[in-house]
């Protein structure tokens, strides 16, 4: 931390809500007869200034999370002043929101990590896009995807359909550009969230049996994530509890 800026107050109450945060995590963990420590957490800072992100940096936060491309276009360019660090090869972005294909060319610039592919024709576009990346050295290493799941098989919000959830792993397992990190989820509106995640997690397992690399699942965000880490999720999709209200709500 730079020693000659003071505190001010949203870097304190940035502090205080990740401390806050970490522990609510690592109590959920214990509940759950898990180790502390085994879920991570995505900071979700979209509809939060760029600013606020070269705090969270300063903090030690190295993953972010963002769900609209071109305000995440416009922070990946403007972290590396706000962090007052040149080298920011050891931040991973993640695009958590929902994806049209044709901004998989400029989200493969970006994100480590995409975790709402839901479609196989979103998956071949991503697969082209991250290619074209690592052709043209803007990136280093194939895009990490997770598959967006739908619990409640309502075409609207987004998500593969459980039924065809293995022939898009397969897809993207097969994809030279991309690699299987796991599976994702929001649970429905108004849905009981723990057997959404409960179901969710019967989802996982099977997954692993044909892709044991894709142990990542991302599940639980501000008002759920001890529901999640008892269904083993193993990154917890933070906005609210972190960042304070958003000033509008997301889709
Ligand atoms: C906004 C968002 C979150 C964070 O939600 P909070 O309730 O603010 O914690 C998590 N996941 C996705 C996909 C989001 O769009």
């Amino acid at each position: 931390m730079n020693t000659e800026t003071p505190l001010d107050a949203r870097t304190s109450e940035l502090a205080t809500n990740l401390a806050a945060l970490t522990a609510r995590i690592d109590a959920a963990c214990r509940a759950a007869g898990r180790e502390p420590g085994s879920v991570r957490l995505l900071p979700v800072t979209k509809f939060f200034p760029a600013a606020d992100l070269g705090i969270l940096y300063r903090l030690g936060r190295r993953e972010f999370g963002e769900s609209r491309e071109q305000e995440a276009t416009a922070k990946v360019a403007a972290l590396p002043e706000l962090a007052g660090e040149r080298d920011l090869s050891d931040v991973r972005w993640h695009m958590i929101g929902r994806l049209q294909r044709n901004k998989a060319r400029i989200i493969a610039r970006w994100a480590h990590t995409v975790h709402s592919v839901d479609s196989e024709r979103l998956a071949m576009a991503l697969d082209t896009a991250a290619r074209d990346a690592l052709e043209a050295g803007q990136r280093d290493t194939p895009v990490r995807v997770l598959l967006q799941v739908s619990l409640d098989e309502d075409p609207a919000r987004g998500g593969v359909a459980p039924a065809e959830l293995d022939a898009l792993a397969d897809l993207v397992a097969e994809s030279e550009a991309l690699q299987l990190g796991g599976l994702m989820a929001i649970p429905p509106l108004h849905a009981d969230t723990d057997s959404a995640f409960a179901r969710l997690a019967t989802l996982h397992t099977l997954l692993l049996q044909r892709h044991p690399g894709a142990t990542e699942l991302s599940a639980g965000m501000s008002s759920d994530l001890e529901a999640a880490v008892e269904h083993g999720s193993t990154c917890v999709r933070v906005g609210t509890a972190l960042m304070g209200a958003r000033p509008i709500t997301s889709a």
